[in-house]
């Protein structure tokens, strides 16, 4: 690693700041800084221009330093810096809801809730699935089942509902939940976009719906593409079959579209349109603000709506649901949101990212059955590496080559065994020359 990291801070000024899902020792005795953002690329704090092909983490879509964004955040603050969302409103608030049911939203989900993150979205959903079921007269309906490999965030909800142990087994679960299989499947290895394989393994829903029975199940949470747990595609007609199998049992499906939302999958604003199956809860964050300032979103069915406006006892002084942030739909973030919506829509970044989904395909798919690979996957933006593990201590093959990447100017990351992708959705074909030589390059590298 090279010299001046630390961007210039001293060891002592290090140590404060207890960092989040990272080592804190060995990054304070190793740091990595970043001091700069532009386009494509990030800047090193020794002045490295690398490429970003993660997006920031997931969230950067519209690529960093967006003026336009900077503009209308900055403008936001003198004009209106903070509004209180409970039982006030500003109209920046409603306008979004509006544009985002109408640019973003699959066709049936017309009400939005503002939230601050990923995680806050995940614990919302899931206490108006709770709530709902209450207001139907069915309140043994409040487990959940969700999937093995699963991320949903850091809070109660998404600890409990994780199915990667590691980030759950510290602190136990708070919700009752059940976990459906995982979609990777060895006999689906080197797919391109969705596997042909494994749709049967929704029926397992069936199974555990047997066990507890439909009347003790609020919901189906999915990440219809896992994204932490390492790029994990539904087989097709998967989520079909979920759907159906919810619609039978009278179970809300939920889904987690933190990563996949925003033109992450290409052509659709979200995953749920380009398969065509509708939620009836859908959480997403990240990409609503490009990262920029921090938001998330539940968008939900009218009728779910309706059901707690219309079951108030007190409809003229109580409010329906209790819930609520005081930074829900802060006018900062709103601002941030509005701004990234006329990105997306202006440059067409939806469009472009579903063009630029095949060379992608193309560039990832020359790594197929490569040194110590045991599986390459891509759908939309997104790409997956699988290495074999190599049975001894220290850092995995995937974090080894993140490492010898980011020397050579490209950060990727690593997430287990595997190396993911996501980059900003204005990539252009001369990004992917870069990324694949660089990554081929290093792949090679290390045994
Ligand atoms: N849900 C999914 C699918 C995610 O990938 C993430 C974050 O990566 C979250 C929830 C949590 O989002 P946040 O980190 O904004 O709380």
């Amino acid at each position: 690693m090279s010299n001046n990291q630390a961007a210039g801070l001293s060891p002592e000024e290090l140590q404060a700041w207890w960092m989040p899902f990272t080592a804190n020792a060995a990054f304070k005795s190793n740091p990595r800084m970043y001091t700069g953002a532009e386009g494509m690329y990030l800047t090193m704090a020794d002045g490295r221009k690398i490429i970003d092909t993660n997006a920031g983490l997931w969230c950067c879509n519209a690529g960093h330093g967006r003026k336009e964004i900077a503009d209308a955040v900055s403008k936001q603050l003198l004009e209106m810096d903070y509004a209180n969302p409970f039982s006030y409103g500003h109209p920046l608030a409603f306008q979004l809801a509006n544009r985002l049911v109408e640019q973003i939203a699959p066709e049936g989900l017309n009400r939005v809730f503002f939230t601050n993150s990923g995680s806050e979205a995940v614990d919302t959903a899931t206490k108006i699935a709770r709530q709902y079921w209450r207001l139907k007269g069915e309140a043994s309906k409040t487990c959940f089942i969700a999937r093995v490999k699963a991320y949903h965030g850091v809070n109660w909800a998404g600890v409990s509902l994780s199915g990667l142990t590691p980030n759950r087994k510290a602190f136990g679960p708070a919700l009752e939940a059940d976990f459906l299989r995982h979609t990777l499947l060895p006999e689906n290895a080197y797919s391109r976009g969705l596997p042909d394989n494994g749709a049967d393994l929704a029926d397992e829903l069936n199974d555990m719906i047997g066990m507890r029975d439909a009347s003790n199940i609020a919901a189906v949470i999915v990440e219809p593409m896992s994204g932490a747990g390492g790029i994990i595609l539904p087989p097709k007609g998967y989520l079909q079959r979920l759907r159906e199998i919810c619609d039978q049992h009278n179970i809300l499906l939920i889904f987690d579209e933190v990563i996949s939302a925003y033109g992450r999958v290409g052509d659709t604003a979200t995953m749920a349109e380009k398969i065509g199956v509708t939620p009836d809860l859908m959480t997403t964050a990240k990409g609503l603000t490009n990262g920029a300032i921090p938001m998330g979103a539940v968008y939900l069915k009218q009728e779910i709506y309706d059901t707690f406006v219309n079951s108030s006892d007190t409809p003229s002084i109580a409010p329906e649901f209790m819930h609520g942030y005081t930074y829900s739909a802060h006018p900062v973030a709103c601002a941030a949101a509005m701004a990234t919506m006329n990105i997306y829509r202006d440059d067409q970044l939806f469009a472009h990212a579903g063009k630029m989904a095949t060379p992608w395909e193309e560039a990832i798919h020359t790594l197929d059955h490569g040194k110590n690979i045991n599986d390459v996957r891509n759908y939309g933006l997104l790409g997956a590496i699988d290495f074999q593990p190599h049975g001894k201590a220290g850092p995995s093959r995937a974090a080894q080559i993140a490492n010898i990447c980011l020397e050579n100017g490209v950060t990727v990351r690593p997430a287990g065994e595997s190396l993911v992708m996501s980059p900003p959705l204005i990539i252009e074909q001369e990004h992917i020359d870069t990324i694949f030589n660089v990554l081929t390059d290093a792949i090679n590298t290390v045994d």
